[in-house]
């Protein structure tokens, strides 16, 4: 192929703002052409898109008015989300043809990206270990587990022997969390919504406790069962009702640190919440985190995650789907639990 010659290029298109759950017809697989060259003088780059990340936060995007944090997507343009990419073509100083990248980019085949400093949709970090799954920078090693490392051990204020709670603990986030507050000596319990995904939690990440939240008749007495002397850390993942049971079921100056509520995020209205009261009458300190207010600890992550990867003290399942246009459908997916670990998507192998 001639350098500037045009390619055709899938791409998942996102259709128009979306109430209520996602569906796949709210995006649609098309068709466009891209040239593999960065425009001459521009410091650009041109990606092939590998990996893609189901994340929930993509759900806010879809909202005619933006999450706060992030723009809205924008109909009939392609959905953006964090990826593995590999580095066709390139403008910038910082990266040359051939790198392996994982940051934020289209889902398309093929993207053009431009990165413009502090700009949170311009995150690109090169790809430092390729002796793991290149996969894992979706997810443990990508914007999820870093989740779970930034939350845990910035917000969360654990000390060993602490009781923690992990809510939707079998998904991209939540397993990495669990695993390192075993591996700090805490007591830890999560919740998920099939007895699949509890005996993963017990029997694969080695989670002290688990239960199947959709079989439980009454939070507050699972919790209670769980958590007898009470609950030290929230890794709040969830919100709603499980955060309404979690609270009366908190020890005096626990943490409650909210990463997420992905129940709430397809409700016109949020649900209320009823037993704020609890956190007066234990001390309780709950406190919001974001992921990108934490990326100069990156490389901290990355050195002690992959470690534990090698030694074999962290594991991690990933459920992969092959093929771009399956793309829709796995993302949708995540808001019904289907996904089992995380939610990857094959666009192309390197
Ligand atoms: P994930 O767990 O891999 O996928 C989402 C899971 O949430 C589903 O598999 C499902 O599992 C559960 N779920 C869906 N609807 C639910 C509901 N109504 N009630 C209870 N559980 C429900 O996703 P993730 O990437 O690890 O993200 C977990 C949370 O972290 C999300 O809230 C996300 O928004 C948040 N997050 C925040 C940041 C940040 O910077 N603040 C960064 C990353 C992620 P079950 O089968 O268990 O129901």
């Amino acid at each position: 192929m001639a350098g500037g010659d045009e390619v055709s290029n899938k791409q998942i298109i996102f259709k128009d703002f979306v109430t209520g759950f996602p569906k796949e017809s709210d995006m649609i697989l098309s068709s466009s052409k891209i040239p593999l060259k960065v425009p001459q003088g521009s410091k650009a780059i041109v990606v092939k898109n590998l990996y893609l990340s189901c994340d929930p936060y993509l759900r806010s995007r879809m909202n005619r008015i933006p999450p706060g944090y992030i723009p809205s997507f924008t109909p009939g343009s392609p959905i953006v989300g964090f990826g593995v990419s590999k580095v066709i073509d390139s403008g910038h100083p910082d990266f040359k043809k051939g790198d392996l990248v994982w940051g934020v980019t289209g889902w398309e085949e093929y993207s053009l990206l431009t990165l413009t400093d502090g700009d949170i949709l311009a995150t690109l970090i090169k790809i430092k270990y390729t002796d793991v799954p290149l996969s894992y920078y979706t997810g443990l090693l990508g914007m999820a587990g870093f989740s779970a490392y930034a939350c845990f051990y910035e917000i969360c204020a654990p000390k060993k022997g602490d009781y923690v709670y992990i809510s939707a603990a079998s998904g991209g986030v939540g397993q990495l969390a669990g695993q390192y507050a075993k591996l700090m000596g805490c007591y830890v319990v999560g919740s998920a919504g099939s007895n699949e995904k509890v005996n993963i939690l017990k029997n694969k990440f080695g989670f002290d406790e688990a239960f199947n939240y959709k079989e439980e008749p009454d939070l507050n007495v699972a919790l209670k069962r769980c958590f007898p002397e009470g609950i030290d850390i929230y890794f709040e993942n969830v919100g709603g009702q499980m955060l309404d049971a979690v609270l009366p079921n908190m020890r005096e100056h626990g943490r409650i640190a909210v990463c997420g509520m992905i129940s709430q995020y397809n409700l016109e209205k949020p649900e209320g919440v009823h037993n704020l009261f609890s956190i007066v009458v234990k001390r309780v300190r709950m406190e919001g985190f974001m992921v990108f207010e934490h990326y100069h600890l990156y490389p901290q992550f990355l050195e002690l995650t992959h470690q534990y990867i090698k030694e074999g003290k962290i594991f991690y399942v990933e459920d992969i789907v092959e093929g771009i246009e399956k793309g829709p459908a796995a993302l949708v997916g995540l808001f019904t639990g289907s996904n089992v670990g995380k939610q990857v998507v094959v666009v192309a192998h390197e």
